[in-house]
């Protein structure tokens, strides 16, 4: 006999309830560079609001309550990067950035006639980005890396036919990301999401003049060589991002996570940096309006 399988939306319902309480607010707005709001309302729900509220106005006033105004909403394949795009041209607060996952443009049956959505979808107004692209060898065998070099190829391309954003996610792959990127040329603006590479690796993404996009791992007490990255990176070239709803910030870590916890982030960054909290508010929020901006 088997368990009876929750449904998708008891999880959710469970989930909810298991996000933190509001952080402190911070004395200036920030944007949240990177998240994932369609992944966080079916997974876990959002964040307060009553059953027949509209779940991304609530994510967005609760958000904004603690000083988090703008959000940046990440494609990762083309239903939600069409999805992200809608929303963006919905709410003021929402931009959007489109894209094919490095890990799911490998088991695409057709990756060129996804790219070509993609790109229809980059020509877009609200859209600001292309990603999240990149590599991925940590969930991307060598079976699949061909494919996944191909499609970080196009949206590069694709970036820069557009003058949009590049947003990478890199993951178990520096040297890779950056050998195609020689290659194929970077466009303009590049932001490593969630930057996961150690204090070498930031030199060199700030030497190109890439932005570092920080995430809730940065406040984890295993990632002493990110916090070593972050401290050098120099103040207008950090992003701060939730990845919601994956990342929770500590203390908590394991719960489901969403933008209104960025002060959680952007306070451990101000102690790992030395940097003033009002400064770093006003740099973050000054790059994100320089890289996807204005909203
Ligand atoms: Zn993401």
């Amino acid at each position: 006999m088997s368990e009876p399988t929750e449904t998708r939306k008891q999880r959710a319902a469970r989930r909810a309830g298991e996000f933190p309480p509001a952080p402190e607010p911070l004395p200036r707005p920030v944007l949240d560079s990177h998240t994932h709001l369609d992944i966080t309302v079916s997974e876990a729900g959002v964040p307060g609001g009553g059953p027949g509220d509209d779940p991304v106005a609530v994510a967005i006033e609760v958000a904004a309550a603690v000083g988090v105004d703008r959000l940046v909403q990440v494609g990762v394949d083309v239903a939600s990067s069409r999805w992200g795009a809608d929303v963006a041209e919905k709410y003021p607060a929402v931009l959007a950035t489109v894209a094919l996952h490095p890990n799911e443009a490998p088991r695409l049956a057709d990756l060129d006639e996804a790219l070509r959505e993609i790109e229809t979808l980059a020509a877009r107004d609200r859209v600001r980005g292309v990603g999240e692209t990149g590599m991925d060898f940590y969930r991307t065998g060598d079976q699949g890396r061909a494919a996944q070099e191909e499609s970080f190829r196009a949206h590069i391309a694709i970036a820069k036919r557009y003058g949009k954003a590049l947003v990478i996610h890199d993951r178990d792959a520096h040297a890779d990301v950056l050998r195609v990127l020689d290659d194929e040329g970077a466009p303009d603006t590049v932001v490593l999401h969630c930057f996961s590479g150690d204090a070498e690796f930031a030199a060199e993404c700030v030497r190109r003049g890439h932005l570092l996009s920080f995430a809730g791992t940065v406040t984890f007490g295993s990632a002493a060589a990110l916090r070593e990255a972050a401290a050098l990176t120099p103040i207008d070239q950090i992003l701060v991002e939730t990845d919601a709803p994956y990342l929770t910030p500590m203390p908590h870590r394991g719960r489901p996570n969403a933008s209104y916890l960025i002060p959680l982030t952007v306070r451990s960054l101000a102690a790992t940096t030395g940097a003033d909290l009002d400064e770093l508010c006003a740099a973050i929020s000054a790059t994100g309006d320089r890289v996807f901006g204005p909203w």
